[in-house]
């Protein structure tokens, strides 16, 4: 038996406690959990800068966003997920109807190294709250971000190991995968979840994919442009623009191209540490294919990446068909380019294989609400970056190669429980149609009832 296999053993007989006891004593856990991670948030923040590279600061804002979730998770499952009766309808008038969320087992959840802490816990939290056990595969770059957070929960929740770490690299993600788990969830690129997903349709393990994105920005020409630029800027080349919900692309109205122009070249600066060495040489291809291809450089240069550190690039009017524009870039680089409307914003930002978020700034809430229904993507922000990820009763995830199924808010805790759909019969129906001795009387009166009900 290997270590992965042997862990979700233990998993198993975690689960069967977890699940069995009920949402009040799972909330007083996992809210235990909550306070250790949040009392010991300097620490757990100076392990994450350790292993990114991100400050300090951003660390310590990424563990507040996910004790935040952690909270709305632990505080909202019995609600959300809970016994609770619904209509029985007109044919089943005699049986009340009662329908619960129970878990699922064990849940295997596979993480990436660019929030270590945030990315997982959408996943984690959601499903321990929804009375799972999970076994989580942390990025083979930040192990110890990973196992920090169990040796969390075994200090905070003493007992079965309901939530445990295996370590290792893709193999060991391969391995949880094919291990029996009751779901997986990945966070990733979408090539990897490509091969999860093989895995997945061997052993009908169901599978939640949060993947990449190719996030755009839309900027109206009556936006407040100095809060726009602010926002690209930080949502770009935040985190060295590893944010797989970042701004990737801006599409400005012609009218205050310019301006913006000026406004979020003035913005883009500071040097930052990537995490992985292989990212500085995709950062770069895509920017030297922009330039290649006729964009031009408003800030920085193909030298402005190094082998580990990043300056921001500001890269205009770049054909759509660059890669700089069609694949995930996931560095700290803007492509802006102008276009002559709000519906021609629309088209471009759509026409992506990804669809995860996208931000729109504009005074006008009305038109802004409808670009933002038009836009294919599972979020949208109006007049700031990243507005929903803080909003832990909103669901998260994407579309196309952005992924499919949600986590965060009752969608997250749905995600990792089935719905049991449960009847009893209170009385014995006056017209009985579920009887292999039915009377033909009966069923006529039926008919003409439904006739009256629906055809008319
Ligand atoms: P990745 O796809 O390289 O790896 C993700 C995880 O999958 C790692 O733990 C890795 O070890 C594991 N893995 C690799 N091969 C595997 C296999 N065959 N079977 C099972 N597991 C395997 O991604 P990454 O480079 O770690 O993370 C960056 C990507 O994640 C970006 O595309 C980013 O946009 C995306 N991301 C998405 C979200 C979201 O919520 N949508 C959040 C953060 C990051």
């Amino acid at each position: 038996m290997t270590e992965v296999q042997a862990t979700v053993e233990k998993a198993r007989s975690a689960a069967r406690w977890w699940g069995g006891l009920g949402h009040r004593e799972r909330r007083t856990r996992l809210l235990a959990w909550k306070r250790h991670l949040a009392r010991h948030i300097g620490e757990l923040a100076a392990l994450v800068a350790e292993e990114t590279g991100k400050t300090q600061d951003d660390a310590a804002l990424e563990v507040m966003l996910a004790v935040e979730h952690l909270d709305w998770a632990a505080r909202n499952a019995g609600k959300v997920l809970g016994r609770r009766r619904v209509p029985s309808g007109m044919l089943a008038a005699n049986h009340v109807a009662t329908l619960e969320y129970l878990p699922l087992g064990v849940v295997g959840v596979i993480g990436p190294w660019n929030y270590p802490v945030y990315t997982p816990l959408g996943s984690v939290s959601y499903a321990l709250a929804a009375g799972n056990a999970v076994v989580f595969k942390p990025s083979e770059h930040t192990p110890r971000t990973g196992a920090w957070l169990a040796d969390a929960w075994a200090a905070a929740v003493p007992g079965e190991p309901v939530l445990q770490v295996v370590l290792g690299d893709g193999s060991a993600g391969a391995q949880l995968t094919w291990s029996g788990v009751d779901k997986i969830a990945f966070t990733g690129s979408a090539a990897t979840a490509r091969k999860v997903m093989a895995t997945c349709a061997e052993t009908l393990t169901p599978l939640v994919v949060e993947g990449g994105g190719k996030d755009a920005m839309i900027v109206a020409a009556d936006a407040d442009l100095d809060a726009a630029a602010r926002a690209a800027a930080f949502g770009g080349f935040g985190n060295a623009g590893q944010t797989c919900a970042g701004v990737e692309r801006v599409y400005v109205e012609r009218s205050v191209y310019p301006q913006f122009l000026a406004k979020l070249g003035a913005l883009a600066v500071g040097e930052q540490t990537m995490t992985t060495a292989e990212q500085p040489a995709i950062v770069r291809a895509h920017v030297e294919d922009a330039l290649s291809r006729g964009g031009r450089a408003v800030v920085g240069e193909p030298s402005s990446i190094t082998a580990r550190t990043v300056a921001p690039v500001v890269l205009a009017e770049v054909p759509e068909d660059s890669i700089a524009v069609t694949e995930e870039t996931f560095g700290p680089t803007l492509v802006v380019n102008p276009v002559d409307s709000l519906a021609e914003a629309i088209t471009l930002a759509n026409a992506s294989k990804y669809g995860l978020a996208a931000s729109i700034f504009s005074k006008n809430a009305h038109a802004a609400a409808a670009t933002a229904r038009k836009l294919r993507t599972g979020a949208a922000s109006v007049n700031a970056v990243l507005g929903f990820a803080g909003v832990p009763s909103l669901p998260f995830g994407g579309v196309g190669d952005s992924g499919f199924g949600r986590i965060h808010g009752a969608d997250g805790l749905r995600e990792f429980s089935r719905a049991q759909a449960v009847t009893r019969q209170r009385f014995a129906a006056p017209m009985d149609l579920m009887r292999l001795d039915r009377d033909p009387k009966v069923m006529r009166r039926a008919l003409t009832l439904f006739h009256l009900r629906h055809g008319r």
